[in-house]
């Protein structure tokens, strides 16, 4: 769970926060409802979709925030599937790769491919997911192709 408003003041309107409640699931939950989803037919989706926040919502409020449900103002909810329509990642994949020790780092697939002049950057090659790798990736692959040109 992270809230926004701790880290940048101002965020939200005054008197108001912005929560991000998130966990991690595979693809499969999903997969029965992608034809569909893709089809713009997205009734029985939807109604999981809820189902799975409110789950999250309910947890948080149990645990962490009393009165959470009740102090909900807006709600934006995002599955795997979302993951694949707005990025095109592999089955929604948030992080690339799976992060093994063989494939994390310096060991995860490198820049250049056989095909030349074709370089790789971002969360499925090094250093790996998230802002930070991802933007150091970029650097290190820009690096990459001025020494080869
Ligand atoms: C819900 C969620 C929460 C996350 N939280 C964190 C976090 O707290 N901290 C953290 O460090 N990381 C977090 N991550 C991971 C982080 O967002 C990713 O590792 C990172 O954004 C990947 O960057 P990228 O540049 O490789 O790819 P992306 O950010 O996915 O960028 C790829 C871009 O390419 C575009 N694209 C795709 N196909 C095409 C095409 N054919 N033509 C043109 N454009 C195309 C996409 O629209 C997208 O804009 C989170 C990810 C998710 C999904």
């Amino acid at each position: 769970m992270t809230i926004y408003d701790n880290i940048y003041d101002g965020y939200s309107p005054k008197g108001k926060n912005t929560i991000n409640i998130l966990a991690l699931q595979g693809y499969e939950h999903w997969e029965p409802f992608e034809k569909d989803y893709r089809g713009g037919n997205k009734t029985a989706y939807n109604t999981e979709k809820e189902r799975m926040a409110d789950l999250l919502i309910a947890r948080a409020e149990e645990n962490l925030l009393p009165g959470l449900s009740s102090a909900i103002e807006v709600k934006e909810i995002g599955t795997p599937l979302t993951n694949v329509r707005y990025t095109g990642n592999y089955r929604g994949a948030m992080y690339g790769w799976n992060q093994t020790v063989d494939n994390s780092g310096q060991t995860r697939v490198r820049h250049e491919t056989p095909i030349k002049n074709l370089y790789l950057s971002g969360a499925w090659s090094r250093p790996g997911h998230g802002y930070s790798a991802v933007l150091f990736s970029g650097v290190e692959c820009f690096g990459q192709i001025m020494r080869e040109w």
